[in-house]
């Protein structure tokens, strides 16, 4: 679970009693505890049939704690911060090894350099901003892929269909 929705899932019960001060180390407390509940990323790792390695365990890590859609650069100077040191090509292979064992979704919007992202097996779509590339999670209102159809039948079986809402968020509207 990503620290964003352990946070909101609890902030609806606490807030009626509580300041936003107080709140802030109540939602570490719950995060960590959240953390060490879920099943071991090592026992991820093997259940995708990837060999455990720290490098592999922080990187997963570090993806699970930014939350969100973040970009390698992000993911590799936390990765680094954890592990002491680790290369930039080593994290980009890590990460492809990831997404393609199904325990990353990686996604590309136009102009945006690619980004990670923990919540995978869904078929979630996408907000991005145009102005600061901000990138918000949207259900799809389907809920199973591919969710549009071509219009035209081809012997192609077509099992995804990738979908990016383009707008401008609300910071950037100074909302
Ligand atoms: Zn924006
Ligand atoms: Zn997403
Ligand atoms: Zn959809």
């Amino acid at each position: 679970m990503t620290k964003t929705r352990v946070i909101r899932k609890h902030s609806r019960i606490l807030k009626a009693t509580r300041s936003e001060s107080e709140l802030a180390p109540i939602h570490e407390l719950l995060y960590n505890a959240s953390v060490s509940r879920s099943p071991a990323t090592s026992e991820r790792l093997r259940e995708r049939g990837l060999n455990v390695t720290a490098p592999r365990l922080a990187v997963l890590a570090v993806v699970e704690e930014l939350g969100g859609h973040v970009d390698a650069g992000a993911i590799a100077a936390a990765a680094r911060d954890r592990l002491g040191s680790v290369s930039t090509p080593a994290v980009y292979d890590i990460l492809n090894a990831l997404t393609d064992a199904g325990l990353l979704r990686r996604i590309q919007p136009a102009g945006s350099p690619a980004r990670y992202e923990t919540r995978v097996g869904d078929n979630h779509h996408h907000l991005v901003c145009r102005t600061c590339g901000a990138v918000e999670d949207v259900e799809c209102v389907v809920g199973s892929a591919p969710c549009l159809h071509a219009s035209v039948h081809t012997a192609f079986p077509i099992d995804e269909a990738e979908i990016t809402f383009w707008g401008q968020c609300e910071r950037c509207r100074g909302i």
